[in-house]
């Protein structure tokens, strides 16, 4: 397994491959790699001849108040993990690789980018498009991997895709989670031990709201209603949303219908935490 920080260095490689005639499977992630990531990038290998894992810290999907300093950052375990799971190629580059100086082009979407986090963090899926447009124009990959944890992420990116015809496959992967149910995820080592407990409120809340939906309850304010009250029985909890949309579109429910997307940000401490259920109603 190789790493670099150089784009025409991925570019190189990738092109090689492709002349023996591989496929190429790409893994965008922030780094601080986990069991979470770890799932794509087993599935990319499983899929795919070649396996590109990008580990970037994207500065511009963070807002001016966020986490962009003190997001964890550990490359020489996410060089162990990335080789175990069977990744042949890290692209680890430096901010200054990706943006110049005068970088002035963004990649801005509507609608499916403005609810759940798109209020909460305006800029942050405009950055997330822009980076990964940028990816996908680096790496060219037949196929990228995408974790249902970070669900609107993923309809924002099938979104791109088709709306600027990108030919390039995009897999969604189930949320893996902790034993005790909380959703792996880099931002969990924010915690203190006692917000750690508190953070279990999150897949309390999924749980129950998946289960009212297989007793077959359709209505988005009953749902949601039980969800944010069990949030707000923990008092080191603070609701950003809870809501109910259609999955691909973003858009609010009021009555589930399709493939729907029930989603969480709860404030933990200081540390916004994410989760969701998806469920099929036909
Ligand atoms: P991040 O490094 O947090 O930007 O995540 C990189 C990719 O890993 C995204 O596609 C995430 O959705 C995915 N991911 C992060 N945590 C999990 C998890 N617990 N289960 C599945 N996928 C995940």
């Amino acid at each position: 397994m190789n790493i670099t920080g150089v784009i025409e260095e991925v570019r190189a490689q990738v092109k090689e491959w492709k002349r023996r005639g591989l496929s190429v499977g790409l893994v965008p992630t922030m780094g601080y790699l986990h069991e979470g990531h770890k799932s794509l990038i087993d599935r990319a290998a499983a899929e795919n001849d070649r396996v590109v894992v990008s580990d970037f810290v994207n500065p511009i999907q963070f807002g001016v108040n966020e986490d962009l300093s003190t997001y964890p950052r550990d490359i020489e375990a996410d060089k162990k993990l990335c080789q175990a799971a069977g990744a042949d190629l890290i692209f680890h580059p430096k901010p200054e690789e990706m943006y110049a100086a005068d970088f002035s082009t963004y990649v801005e979407m509507q609608k499916v980018s403005e609810g759940l986090c798109g209020k909460s963090r305006p800029t942050h899926f405009r950055g997330v498009c822009t980076v990964v447009c940028k990816l996908f124009h680096i790496v060219t990959p037949d196929r990228a991997y995408f974790g249902q944890k970070d669900a609107q992420q993923l309809a924002v990116i099938r979104r791109m895709v088709r709306d600027l015809d990108m030919d390039i496959q995009i897999v969604g992967c189930p949320i893996i989670r902790e034993e005790d149910g909380l959703a792996k995820s880099s931002r969990n080592t924010y915690l203190s031990v006692e917000e750690r407990k508190a953070a279990l409120v999150l897949s309390q809340a999924v749980f129950h709201g998946e289960a009212l939906m297989k007793q077959g309850e359709r209505r988005a304010d009953i749902i949601l209603g039980e969800m944010r009250e069990i949030l707000a029985a923990e008092p080191l909890a603070r609701t950003d949303y809870a809501e109910m949309v259609d999955a691909d579109s973003i858009q609010p429910l009021d009555v589930a219908e399709g493939r729907v997307l029930v989603a969480i940000a709860v404030f933990i401490g200081t540390t916004r935490l994410i989760d969701n259920f998806i469920f099929e109603v036909f």
